[in-house]
This record gives C-alpha cells, structure tokens and sequence, in this order.
C-alpha cells in the first residue's frame, strides 16, 4: 500500500481512502466499538451507511497488525461488485465464492493467508465448510483474524422474510474464535429479529446501534387501484422518465405480463423472479446494475443486497404481506439520499387476495394469527387519511411529526362518512344469508345494493330483498371504497374459491352505527408539486437524465463530459458506474470545476487511491468542456 495510506485512525481512514469529511450518525460510536475490539448490533436503514461501520475498523485493525476481516454476506451475485469499489478506493479485499476458477481461488487463498487482505467477503455455506474453517483456524493462531462481520442478519431470523438455514452455523464463528469481535447489521427494525439475532448468533454483549427508521426524502404514496397498469404508466411517464427503478407484483407470472406489457410501451423494462433460468437472472440484474434507467419488474426475489444508490422509484402493484416487507422494499429506493418514490397501488383485490393467502396457507394457527396481526397493520397504513410516515414509524416503536413528504400530508384527502353505506352493505350480506343460506361475492352485492336487475339478480330473486336498489344513489368506486375498508377492518371476511362475504362478530357493532367508517373520497391524482425541475419531460427512455444538483450551463456540460468518461472507467474496469464514483460526486466536481489536484481532493467521494488514479484525467475532461 503507499505510505499515504498508513494512519489508522478513523477518521483519517474516512478522509483518505473513502473521501468523506464526518461520519453520519452511529457510524463513529459503531466503529470506536469494534477497532476497541467489541461486539457491535448495528440497526440502520437501508443507506444508513451500513458498509463503512465494518470497512472503517476492518482497516484500521489491518494497519495495526491484526489481519483480516471476515465479511459474511449472503449475495455471491453481489460480491463481485462490494470488491470492485473496495478495490477503487485502494483496499486490498477479495471475496471466495464457487464463481471463481480454481488458480484465482488459491490465489486469493494465498494473499489471505499470508495476511495481505484487509477484507475477504464469502457466503456462509462457504465459511462453514471444513477447508474454509481450516484457514481461519491458520489466521486465528497466528492472530491474523481481526474481526467477523455479519451482514444482512435478519437472515438468521425464521420471523423475518430472509431467513437462511446456513445463517444459523454461523455460531461456530463464535464458538471458534471467542475474542474475535463481531459486527451484525441489519436494516429490519422489528423487536422480535433484532431478539432472534442477538440469541441465535450469541451477541448478548454486543452493544446496540439503533438508528432512525425515517428516509427522509422517499415519498410515500399509496392510490386506490382503479387501472392499475394505466396508474403505473402515468406515475412512470410523469414522474419517471428515463429513472431506474423496482416495480413489485406478487406472482411470476404478473412480473412476466408486466414487464413484457412496459418493454410494449416503450421502457426498459425487464422481468425478474426466482422460476427464470440463473443465467437471465444474472443478465436481468447485471443490466439494472449498470445501465442508467432500467425498471425491473420483479417478485420479491429480487432486491435484497442491491446497492446501487440511484434507484429512483420502488412501485408495488400488489401489496405487499406486512409492513416489514412494504419498508424492505420501498427502502431500496434513495440510497444516495436523493428524492425518490415509493409508490402503491391498492385496492379491494389485493385485501381479499392477501386474506386468503393466509387462511389457505399451511402455517398453524398461532403463526396465521400473527400473519393476519401484520397485514391488518398494512392495511390500517394504505387506508390512512393521516401521515403515512407517523404511521409507518410508528409500527418500528418510533415516535414522529407529520412529514410534509407524504401523499397524505402534501394533498390530504377528503373523506366521506361512510357509515350508513357500511351499514347498508352489511345488512344486504346478512340478507344473502338469511335468503339463500350462503353468501356472494362482491360484484354481486354491489349490483343488489345498487339495484341492478342482472341474469343473477334475477335468477336468485333477488330483486326482491329489502336491501335491493337501497344504494342506487352510491357510485360503484365507492361501494368498493366501502367493502375494500370493512374488510380490512375485519367487519366482514371472503370464504372460499368465490370470496364469498361473510359476517364477522365486529360487524354487529357497525350495524348499530356504534363504529364510524371513515372513507377517502375517490379523487383523480392531483398534479404533483415540485418535481418539473426533476423529471424535466424528456421524449423518451433513456434520455439524459438531469444532475442531481442545480447547475448552470457549463455545469451541465461538465456533467455530461465526467459521466461519459465515468462510463468507459466502468467499462474497462467491469463495474457499474456508481462504484467509480457517485452521481452526486460527479455533478460537485461539475459544480466546483476544480483546477488542481488539491482542489479535486476536497470533492466529497474522492480519496487517496481514486485522486492518484484518476485525479489527472479528471482535470483534463474538466479542461476539455
Ligand atoms: P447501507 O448498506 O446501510 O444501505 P451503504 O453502506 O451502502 O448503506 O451507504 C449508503 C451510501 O451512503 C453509500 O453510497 C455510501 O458511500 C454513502 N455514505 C455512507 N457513509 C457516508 C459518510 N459518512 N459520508 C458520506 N457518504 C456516506
Ligand atoms: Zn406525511
């Protein structure tokens, strides 16, 4: 390493090699506690900045002589990247995974060994094998195993939607090598994970780092499904052209109609869930990584370990099973702390389905229970006329003030007084009941309520019932409005294949008008404030997108011209853009047109190793605009 590299103290280690100026937030108190040799659980929101609390102290404890870190990370797709821009900023890592051919492998074996890595990523199944284990055993004796990092442990929680068998080995590490401090991290908040880790990887002495939950600057935004595909366009095309994003749906083959139906209208679309052949997966992913505004339409298979920081939106076009899941997800949005989307639609379809999966699910009882616990809190979130983000923070134990960057707060809806609706569409169900001895479906109670003589209407006779025609005056939307809330109030409940409606023992309660039934007023989206200067309306997918901060002409130019030269660095070095340097790095040198080498040093994202590589160039394209 050059001799600038040699301080070990953090912060010179945060300026030299990363070239940031402060840690943020727990990042300081978490890297004090692991270079003193601690134990640290490290509770942070997906771009939290997670990767520095382990990268910090695993070089600090390298310049003093303890040898390597173990990066324990459940992604091998993901590895190849982490040490490409640890391998940028000038820090000797590696990573041991079954992608690699047997020379590289042994070679990479060899630097370990000898001590020369400073971090050496690999997959559990991979650490616990025995070879695996026999070098550690080799680097522990000689006192070169500084420290163990364990990422994405929620993994290790059956709770949680990650769970991996092979997480649960990792106990050995412990076992093995007690003294070796370890770091957990995580971006799953709820209680019961966070309990689950700290039994299951034995870190009873680790000291706990909990950050905020908040993302500032994603916007939540929940609409009523009414078209939803024609929703999705509008929100891609008005607020999104040429962004990259996430687009979620709940089954393969959604993910497969979507993608193909988005890729028809023009965008970059393409599919992603766990039935596609590895092959296109990786393509699939290795073109979202790399490649500027690509929208992947996806189950939830994919996502988790995705760094790029620049995903502009997260859309769900089902909802998703609990809020845990919705904040995993939509947190994937923003890592750059730039405006982003999170973006829903909902709708009565979604409740049902939801119901059902778990009712039909083979779970016992307690565990259905639970499930139904955590939708019903999801759907108190979508069916919100308050904050969005009070609520959701709320869920993770966090107390806030309205946020101003919800779509509640930023157009708050009107409501209606549903309650005599309710009550009409209750005491029609009951009808059904009493009448034919079992009950119908949605559609059907609409129809009677709003007193339309159908094929069925009649063959039932049920244009005789009292509780036909009593809604004429209601529009269709509504009455869905209506139902979609009593059943995620759990008034009433959907049984069988024909998601027959049903009475529950709450709908008495509703039925004395004892329970008011607030609705939102069904509105078109309003116009949306403050993104024209954003999404400036470009024609197409793909066009160029604007920097991330305001910047004069020449600034632009500058822009273009650096990210240009960016795009071939990543070319030649088989990495995506975002890893040689930062959007938000690029558009400050644009800004700041530095002249020296000193100059482009203090540019936040530049460092020692990136300055001595690439400092000159820079200055030269700088030159050239
Ligand atoms: P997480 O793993 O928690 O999701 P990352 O470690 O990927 O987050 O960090 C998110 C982004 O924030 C990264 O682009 C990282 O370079 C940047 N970052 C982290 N810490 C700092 C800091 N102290 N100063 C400036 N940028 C930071
Ligand atoms: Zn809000």
């Amino acid at each position: 390493m050059p001799s600038i590299l040699a301080a070990s103290d953090p912060l010179a280690i945060l300026h030299e090699v990363f070239g940031y100026s402060a840690f943020r937030g727990h990042q300081a108190a978490v890297v004090e506690r692991v270079c003193q040799g601690g134990d640290a659980l490290v509770l942070m929101p997906t771009g939290g900045g997670k990767s520095l609390c382990y990268q910090v102290p695993a070089i600090a404890r390298h310049r003093a002589g303890q040898g390597v870190t173990l990066v324990v990370s459940p992604l091998i797709a993901l590895m190849h990247d982490q040490v490409g821009a640890l391998d940028e900023a000038g820090v000797p890592a590696a990573f041991l995974n079954s992608t690699l051919e047997g020379d590289e492998a042994r070679r990479i074996e060899r630097e370990l060994l000898a001590g020369r890595l400073v971090l050496l990523y690999a997959a559990p199944e991979r650490i616990l094998t025995p070879r695996f284990l026999a070098m550690l055993d080799s680097l522990h004796e000689r006192g070169l195993l500084s420290a163990v990092a364990i990422d994405e442990a929620h993994c290790v929680s059956q709770w949680g939607h990650d769970f991996r068998e092979e997480y649960l080995g990792l106990s050995v590490l412990h076992e093995r090598y007690a003294g070796v401090p370890r770091i957990a991290l995580t971006a799953t908040a709820d209680a019961h994970t966070r309990a689950d880790i700290v039994e299951r990887l034995a870190l009873e002495d680790a000291q706990l780092f909990v950050a905020s939950f908040d993302r500032p600057n994603i916007r939540y935004t929940i609409v009523e499904k009414d078209e939803p595909r024609k929703q999705l366009l509008r929100f891609l095309r008005e607020e999104h052209e040429g962004d990259a994003g996430i687009v979620y749906c709940q089954s393969r083959k959604k993910v497969e109609e979507t993608a193909a139906w988005l890729a028809g209208e023009g965008l970059d679309a393409l599919p992603y869930h766990a039935g596609l052949d590895a092959g296109v997966r990786r393509r699939h992913q290795d073109r979202f990584l790399r490649d500027e505004g690509v929208v992947m339409v996806a189950t939830i298979a994919f996502g988790m370990g995705i760094d790029k920081p620049d995903v502009r939106f997260v859309a769900h076009l089902d909802l998703p099973k609990n809020i845990e899941g919705y904040y995993q997800e939509t947190g994937r949005a923003g890592r750059d702390g730039l405006p982003a989307d999170a973006w829903m639609a909902y709708g009565l379809v979604d409740v049902v389905n939801q119901r059902r999966m778990i009712d039909e699910g083979e779970a016992a009882d307690d565990f259905k229970r639970l499930q139904r616990a955590k939708l019903d809190a999801l759907l108190a979130l979508a069916e919100a006329h308050d904050c969005r983000r009070v609520r959701l923070l709320a869920y993770f134990d966090e107390a806030s003030e309205s946020c101003g960057n919800c779509d509640n707060c930023l157009h708050p809806p009107a409501v209606w007084d549903g309650t005599e609706a309710a009550r009409k569409a209750l005491s029609c169900i009951y009808r059904f009941h009493q009448h034919d001895g079992f009950g119908f479906g949605a559609g059907h109670l609409i129809d009677v309520l709003r007193g339309q003589r159908t094929e069925k209407v009649l063959q039932r006779g049920h244009e005789g019932l009292s509780t036909f025609g009593i809604g004429a005056d209601t529009p269709e939307q509504a009455w869905r409005g209506v139902l979609r809330q009593l059943i995620a109030l759990g008034h009433v409940r959907t049984e069988g294949e024909y998601n027959v409606l049903a009475l529950t023992e709450s709908a008495r309660a509703v039925l004395r008008g004892e329970v008011p039934v607030l609705l939102r007023v069904p509105a078109d989206p309003p116009p949306r404030r403050g993104r024209s200067s954003r999404s400036a309306p470009s024609s197409r997918s793909g066009a160029p997108k604007p920097p991330p901060v305001p910047l004069d002409e020449g600034g632009v130019q500058r822009f273009e011209a650096l990210k240009t030269w960016r795009a071939e660095v990543a070319r030649e070095h088989n990495l995506p853009a975002y890893i040689v340097f930062h959007d938000a790095t690029l558009a400050e040198m644009a800004r700041e047109a530095p002249d020296s080498l000193d100059a482009l040093a203090s540019i936040s994202g530049v460092g020692a190793k990136k300055l001595d590589a690439y400092g000159r160039e820079i200055l030269r394209v700088l030159q050239t605009v």
